[in-house]
């Protein structure tokens, strides 16, 4: 029966696993986690594996007990490149009770409150990454220079190795990996695999990010997801396009609605919309995110990323795109976007927005890149990480359909790294005004 499905024991023994990474996801999107032998995966899949808490990045104290990361099962990826390893995603836990921080409790939070309704989101992720030399200083193909470097063959292919290494594991995973390309800017690609339950998809995403980061290393390379690396180039997104789910039909489908999309599809998208700014603070959680979606045009002609709150049909200038029927393309997130939070954040707002009936307003399709400015009344995104926090303090829907705690925690933590940010005098002041 299921309990014996989910023995890790048992799985260990079948299947040749001889450790468990027991991990969990961080405030900041930072993978943390304990090795663990398969002699002792019992106990910690009864007890979790413990760290001390104020060392775990969630909002806990040096004076805290322990933080308990209960793996679940469910998310056990079996390392393609060193399958004697089983990845585990965690429930974290601190006295009894769920830290209501955890990003991938905040999720569950979140999934849980879908399921109420009876609905179930799915959701497919984009990952841009850079390749850089081991340093992170340069781009690691020092060839990739054409100055529109779009689906660059030459380039791709230079990189065929590494990107074959991850398509072939993607495909072993049963993830059902379809595309990889080379993106916009010099030394960027991306890579799809299927769309599918949210939750599943986050796990996958979280290992997608760490698997990527270790075979470019094993390749003397470094990958990157950071949201805007070069000033003069494309930065870094990840779009996830959303559909909710009543079991094998798409709530958002509808052949008689604008676009082929149903009115509980643009309710969905009215929430977003109406607190797109006040999540942005999750959506794009670095201080470097906001070099991105307020980046002047690039080199290559176009940002590809929105810096105002608007949806269009199948134009890629807008925060939200509906390329066909049945989904939208949230262009918001970066790569720092944690994988768990986004679609957390995505799902609430949506919720909120089918609760309370929320418009999305008319739909654009003007190209925002060349006439945006033309436009009256157009809400804009934060400029920056600070004022993004502030929105998301004030955010009566955050703090209904999150709750408190985790709104709190989240800011507070934040608030640190922009005032660490503050605290450091750039190279780029130093050129600016050392001559005042
Ligand atoms: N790199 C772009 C961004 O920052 C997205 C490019 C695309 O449309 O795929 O969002
Ligand atoms: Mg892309
Ligand atoms: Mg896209």
């Amino acid at each position: 029966g299921a309990l014996m499905v989910e023995d890790l024991t048992e799985i260990a023994r079948e299947r040749g696993i001889r450790y468990f990474l027991i991990s969990y996801v961080d405030l900041f999107g930072v993978l943390r986690a304990k090795l663990v032998p398969t002699s002792a995966i019992a106990h910690m899949q009864k007890n979790g594996a413990g760290f001390a808490g104020f060392a775990t990045h969630l909002d806990q104290t040096p004076a805290h007990p322990d933080t308990l990361a209960v793996p679940d099962p469910d998310s056990l990826i079996q390392l393609p490149w060193k399958p004697e390893v089983g990845w585990l995603a965690s429930d974290v836990w601190c006295d009894g009770q769920l830290i209501a921080d955890a990003p991938r409790n905040v999720l569950k939070r979140q999934i849980a409150r879908a399921r109420e309704k009876g609905w179930q989101m799915k959701v497919g992720v984009e990952c841009e990454f850079f390749l850089l030399n081991k340093e992170g200083t340069h781009i690691a193909d020092t060839l990739d220079e054409y100055p529109k470097p779009c689906y660059d063959q030459l380039a791709l292919m230079r990189q065929y190795d590494l990107i074959k290494e991850l398509c072939d594991a993607m495909q072993e995973l049963g993830w059902g990996p379809y595309q990889n390309d080379h993106e916009d800017a010099n030394g960027q690609f991306e890579m799809n695999w299927e769309y599918d339950d949210v939750l599943k998809t986050a796990d996958r995403h979280v290992f997608f990010k760490y698997m990527t980061k270790t075979l470019a290393e094993a390749r003397g390379m470094r990958a990157t997801f950071m949201p805007k690396p070069f000033n003069h180039l494309t930065g870094s997104g990840c779009h996830m396009h959303v559909s909710l789910w009543d079991g094998a039909r798409n709530l958002f489908d509808d052949p008689q609605g604008e676009l082929g999309m149903s009115p509980l599809s643009y309710q969905f998208l009215g929430g977003v919309m109406h607190s797109a700014a006040d999540l942005c603070a999750l959506f794009n959680p670095a201080v470097n995110s906001f070099k991105r979606i307020n980046a002047p045009i690039t080199a290559s002609g176009a940002t590809w990323s929105p810096n105002s709150i608007t949806y269009t049909g199948n134009n890629r200038t807008h925060m939200v795109r509906i390329p066909e029927a049945g989904r939208f393309e949230f262009r918001l997130m970066d790569g720092a976007t944690n994988p768990y939070l986004a679609p957390a954040a995505l799902l609430m707002a949506g919720l909120d927005g089918i609760a309370n009936n929320r418009d999305p307003g008319e739909r654009l399709d003007i190209n925002m890149y060349t006439d945006g400015h033309t436009l009256q009344n157009v809400r804009k995104l934060p400029l920056n990480l600070l004022d993004a926090l502030r929105l998301l303090e004030s955010s009566e829907v955050a703090r209904a359909g999150f709750g408190d705690a985790f709104v709190e925690s989240y800011i507070k933590l934040k608030l640190k790294e922009w005032n660490a940010f503050m605290s450091h005098a750039s190279a780029w002041e130093r050129l600016h005004t050392l001559d005042c």
